[in-house]
């Protein structure tokens, strides 16, 4: 199809629209206010030479099982996942930590006298998780195309996490292991459909593992710039948008935004009821980064702990989901639940010879810039591997303020574009047929604040692409309809 496209920003939703928008013929120029490409999912040598951090994004389930990304065979541009030993550890204070691994049978047979509700509550959504992916990464107010896929998976979806954990689950080992995959939706885990993501993350380990980038998650965004100038695009650096004039004349227009900043663009009029809408957007919980290195291996009390690469750092199901209350409520928690990242785990590229990147956020009260979150960080840090703080050689810390100026889509520290609750889970920004369609005509939001929400797999950008493309294949055939 003849035309032009303008993107506004560049992350993995961004790029993922613009590639779409190329491969259909459009001729695409992505705006990025930055001085690099890739939003939240970019590196950076911010711990010293020799070392590469990522400033956002880590660990990549939903981005190895992404359909788009698989069709773009992004690995023809250098993008290669590496697997860790173990997908994720869940360490206590008593007794062994939970394990999650690969393979289904061997975290069952981890897990003892849990293994087999653990199989139980899995089994179904590994055994179809090509459709379950197309089906939770897909425009969720749509008629499923996968039902069965979405009954193996949905008949505990709807239950909070603390619930399904404590009704299927003796062992501290399996209920902490399922909370903490739960609050990757940075919500208490007593809240309704957190157990969706609880047993989606556990299933994505299962079927596709939780892999980190070669090099850094930035080689996701540089194997998406490739593939979009390989098909006539470009991407402008340095080049924020703050009024649509700057973008005009382009056939569609997609904003990888959230809905203040839309608000905020000048040159947009949108229909009062869409921009009601907007005004009414729930921002969440935020992050508080702490990234280190460390002068040889992070000291855990069980060494099994090191080969995973990530780690959920919070303890007992009742204190992870009594973090998570805290934080939401405003209220700085003593032990926030910390969700670490061990990349050098599978990628030995990421720290000079005998050093460890380590990578961590905290879950912290939206827009709470308190440096005594990256010190409680370090305490959850010590608790379950006593000395680390010893072996520090560098630390950044990134409050949620600095990461709002780093990055203007993660407003008060929110890294998932608004709150995952309430109506915002399923309808994102509006209550409406098309989530993508802003009521201007041929402008698009394709950010996470649109379905299906947070996570590095451009699925966001790639259907908002779609309903842009359809519409202006419409609007060529009829001329005059708006
Ligand atoms: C600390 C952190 C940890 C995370 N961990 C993970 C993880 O391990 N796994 C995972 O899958 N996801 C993770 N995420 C979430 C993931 O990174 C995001 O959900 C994803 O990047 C969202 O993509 P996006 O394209 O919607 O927006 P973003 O990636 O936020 O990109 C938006 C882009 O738009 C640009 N922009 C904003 N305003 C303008 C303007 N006016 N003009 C021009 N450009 C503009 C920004 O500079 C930015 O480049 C994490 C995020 C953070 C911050």
């Amino acid at each position: 199809m003849q035309g032009t496209a303008a993107v506004v920003g560049s992350g993995p939703n961004g790029l993922g629209a613009a590639v779409v928008l190329a491969r259909a013929g459009l001729d695409v120029t992505v705006h990025e206010a930055a001085a690099t490409a890739g939003g939240a999912a970019r590196s950076a040598a911010v711990l010293g030479p020799g070392t590469v951090t990522d400033l956002g994004s880590a660990v990549h389930p939903f981005g190895a099982a992404s359909p788009l990304f698989t069709a773009l065979g992004l690995h023809r541009h250098g993008l290669e996942w590496l697997h860790p030993p173990i997908a994720a550890a869940h360490p206590l204070d008593d007794g062994p930590p939970g394990l999650l691994h690969r393979s289904l049978e061997r975290t069952a047979e981890g897990l003892g006298r849990d293994g087999a509700a653990w199989t139980a509550l899995h089994r179904g959504v590994v055994d179809r998780w090509e459709d379950t992916v197309e089906a939770v990464l897909g425009p969720l107010v749509r008629a499923p195309a996968h039902p069965l896929a979405l009954a193996s998976f949905g008949l505990r979806a709807p239950w909070p996490a603390a619930a399904t954990a404590r009704a299927l689950f003796r062992t501290e080992q399996a209920r902490g292991l399922f909370a903490g995959s739960a609050v990757h939706a940075v919500l208490p885990a007593r809240h309704v459909l957190t157990s969706a993501f609880g047993t989606l993350f556990g299933a994505a380990a299962h079927a596709t593992g939780w892999p980190v980038a070669r090099g850094g998650s930035q080689a996701i965004v540089d194997a998406l710039v490739a593939d979009l100038e390989e098909h006539g695009g470009r991407v402008l650096l340095g080049s924020p948008v703050t009024d649509l004039a700057q973008v005009r004349p382009a056939d569609v227009v997609l904003l990888d935004l959230t809905p203040r900043q839309v608000l905020r663009l000048g040159g947009l009029e949108l229909p009062p009821r869409y921009r009601r809408a907007l005004a009414r957007w729930r921002y969440g919980t935020a992050s508080y980064k702490v990234d280190l290195l460390l002068d040889g291996p992070v000291p855990w009390r069980d060494p099994r702990i090191a080969r995973a690469g990530t780690v959920h750092v919070g303890g007992t199901l009742a204190e992870i989901d009594a973090a998570e209350t805290e934080a939401r409520a405003g209220r700085l928690p003593e032990r926030p639940f910390v969700l670490v990242a061990q990349q050098g785990a599978a990628d030995r590229s990421r720290a000079p010879e005998g050093q460890e990147v380590l990578w961590a956020y905290a879950h912290v009260p939206h827009g709470c810039d308190d440096p005594a979150a990256g010190e409680r960080v370090l305490d959850q840090l010590e608790r379950f591997a006593p000395g680390v703080r010893d072996r520090i050689v560098a630390r950044v810390d990134t409050p949620p303020g600095r990461l709002e100026a780093w990055n203007a889509n993660l407003v008060g520290g929110d890294i998932g574009g608004g709150a995952l609750d309430g109506l915002q889970q399923v309808f994102r920004p509006a209550v409406q047929p098309d989530p993508y369609a802003t009521g201007a005509p041929g402008v698009y939001l394709c950010s996470s604040s649109t379905p299906p929400g947070g996570g590095v797999h451009g699925m966001a950008g790639c259907h908002a692409a779609r309903s842009a493309l359809r519409d202006l294949a419409w609007r060529r055939r009829s001329p005059g309809a708006g």
